[in-house]
């Protein structure tokens, strides 16, 4: 017999029906109608002989018109055993949607309970455990931190690293919260600011860095795709009032808190989306910018903007649907923090489909030794 199951940490499916001895259909419990609302992620629990099973996933029905999976599919299918330590692409399948819908073939052997997910997930148990492995091997190079608790009473926690008094850098990931590609590239940087590398060493003597990887952890767990608990967005984190005092999410107003009273020289915020992007070039990487670079009123602080446009324009590896930089919005933490605080960005967008643990990691690590040498070197 064969089960399909979602009631764990980051699995998301519903409406679940068994068409036959090896046939299942489901739905995605979507966030929002376009862009987020194509995650899914299950196990099917096997408990006889090796078997191929079909999967038919559908969008979310409770939007009515099927909208997201046309701009989705075909994206890389990740497969593991779930004790294993690392995902895998489905073999030689890259489903095409038709009629708001997919369907894949899965092999899964004997005796196997294994996971299938739309995008290398990076749970937040794990990514903690991570962090805390870093700062209890590391603890002459970085320590762990919080920023506060979500709605749910789960930390915020992030990886310190560097030197007091010097320019502070923050690094997020995981806003919205299924972009596990960004979580794997911050990550990545936190391993990467507290090891033995001399370029490393040399960020930690010039500046403090704050990594925290999964800024929405109740999103991650649940297996939302674009929401916290509160069922807020905290990219778009002020909502429709972007001069509110404070943005609208718990974490976000955590985050906004934290920036008013550090002041970091420089924030960088990871995304990812999910597609392989027929229009453009692969790795179907991209970056976003404010339009009006004019909101920095301070001369300074402008010019460095400028040369951290100019670091992503120049070295991102592939630009996404754009062949140019995305905009930010009014209603973002990018756009008010420029505005308010004068406090530049580096945007990064991943893409779930080639961006796992390592090639994630690896981007990230790449993209902030970039955006440090710009800031620790800028005139
Ligand atoms: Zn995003």
């Amino acid at each position: 017999m064969i089960e399909l199951i979602t009631n764990f940490e980051c699995g998301n499916g519903k409406a679940i029906e068994q068409l036959g001895d090896a046939h299942f259909r489901l739905e995605v419990e979507a966030d929002k109608q376009t862009g987020y609302g194509s995650y899914f992620c299950f196990d099917l629990a096997n408990d006889g002989a090796a078997v191929e099973v079909t999967i038919d996933v559908y969008e979310d029905s409770k939007f009515g018109e099927p909208t997201t999976f046309g701009r989705v599919f075909p994206t890389t299918i990740w497969i593991k055993p779930v004790d294993f330590h690392r995902y895998r692409p489905l073999r030689g399948q890259l489903p095409e949607c038709e009629d708001g819908h997919i369907r894949f073939r899965v092999p899964v052997e004997e005796k196997q309970r294994l996971r299938v997910a739309e995008t290398y997930v990076a749970p937040f148990t794990e990514v903690a455990e991570c962090l805390e492995g870093f700062a209890l091997e590391r603890a002459d190079r970085c320590v762990r931190f919080s920023l506060g608790q979500s709605v749910e009473g789960r930390e915020l926690v992030g990886l310190r690293a560097g030197t007091a008094g010097k320019p502070k850098v923050v690094c997020v990931a995981g806003q919205h919260p299924h972009e596990h590609g960004g979580v794997w590239a911050s990550l990545g940087i936190a391993d990467f600011v507290s090891s033995r590398m001399p370029q490393a060493e040399r960020i930690r003597n010039e500046a403090e860095i704050y990594v925290i990887p999964i800024v929405n952890p109740d999103g991650n767990v649940a297996g939302h795709s674009a929401f916290n608990a509160e069922g807020l967005d905290m990219y778009l984190a002020f909502g429709d009032e972007p001069d509110a005092p404070e943005p609208e999410a718990h974490e976000s107003k955590l985050i906004w808190a934290w920036i008013r009273s550090e002041m970091p020289a420089l924030w960088v915020n990871f995304h990812a989306f999910t597609g392989w992007q027929l229009n453009s070039e692969y790795p179907y990487h991209g970056w976003y910018e404010v339009e009006d670079r004019n909101l920095f009123s301070n001369i300074a602080q402008k010019r460095l903007y400028d040369a951290v446009c100019d670091t992503l324009r120049l070295t991102t590896d592939a630009a996404s649907t754009h062949e140019r930089a995305n905009v930010h919005r009014a209603n973002t933490l990018c756009y008010q923090m420029a505005k308010r605080f004068g406090i530049p960005h580096a945007f990064y967008e991943l893409n779930n489909g080639n961006s796992g643990r390592h090639a994630g990691s690896r981007t990230g690590i790449d993209v902030f030794g970039k955006v440090m040498t710009t800031l620790l070197t800028h005139g």
